[in-house]
């Protein structure tokens, strides 16, 4: 693992701090950032909404610290982002309420950021087919890919197919990818690549360092996908 070597981790591994709620201080940085050198910098999970602690243990398990974010400061203490499945209709709320929109998408012009599943539906370009009402989800814009929300269907339809994954360098065995109310890519831009496939459609897509998965890699045991976005950093 040549990046782990590469890097030092502050604190013990794994360990696991929601801002505001008995981390260390710096939540809100009053005091400037927590850790000044980039080395340092735990992984940041968008805790706004959603699964972000599976993805805590997925980190976990590859010894790897992370850092809940919800204020944009707290943007200056981590050194990638992972934005989380749960609902995209409530991280955009949450995410406007806050003011995140525009500290976000500064933070992933130099910094390697993974949407997974309602993740990647904030961070494409835009949404086809709502039926006329976008139910509010405002995309970030960041990844240049159109998606369709519950295009698989609805929870009934969730399902699991192994998916053969291009940024997953060296290893010839598909990833069990776990689809949850997933949404379709419909269409992938020019800037953005296809790194994964399922039935002939993209279901991941890369563009420089913004990775977007339609499914959940942190629902499996199986960390090759964290690991390949650690080597992002
Ligand atoms: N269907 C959800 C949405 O539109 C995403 C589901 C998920 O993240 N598992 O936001």
């Amino acid at each position: 693992m040549k990046w782990m070597k590469a890097r030092k981790w502050p604190a013990a591994a794994g360990k696991f701090s929601l801002s505001g709620m008995g981390g260390p201080a710096g939540g809100n940085n009053p005091d400037g950032p927590l850790y000044e050198d980039e080395m340092y910098k735990p992984v940041g999970l968008l805790t706004l909404q959603g699964d972000y602690e599976k993805h805590q243990q997925a980190f976990a398990a590859l010894g790897v610290e992370t850092l809940g974010v919800r204020r944009p400061a707290e943007l200056d203490d981590i050194c990638a982002l992972v934005v989380p499945g749960g609902e995209s209709t409530t991280l955009t709320r949450l995410m406007d309420r806050i003011g995140l929109r525009q500290p976000l998408l500064d933070f992933a012009v130099d910094h390697p950021v993974m949407g997974t599943c309602a993740g990647l539906i904030m961070m494409s370009s835009g949404l086809v087919d709502e039926k006329n009402s976008d139910f509010g989800v405002e995309p970030l814009g960041m990844l240049d890919c159109l998606v369709r929300r519950n295009g698989y269907g609805r929870q009934i339809d969730s399902f699991t197919a192994p998916v053969g994954i291009d940024v997953l360098e060296g290893s010839s065995h598909t990833f069990d990818a776990v689809f949850i109310r997933a949404p379709r890519i419909v269409e992938v831009g020019p800037l953005a690549n296809v790194v994964a496939v399922h039935d002939g459609e993209p279901v991941a897509v890369r563009q420089g360092n913004l990775l977007g998965l339609t499914f959940h890699p942190e629902l499996t045991a199986d960390g090759r996908i964290h690991q390949a976005f650690l080597e992002m950093i």
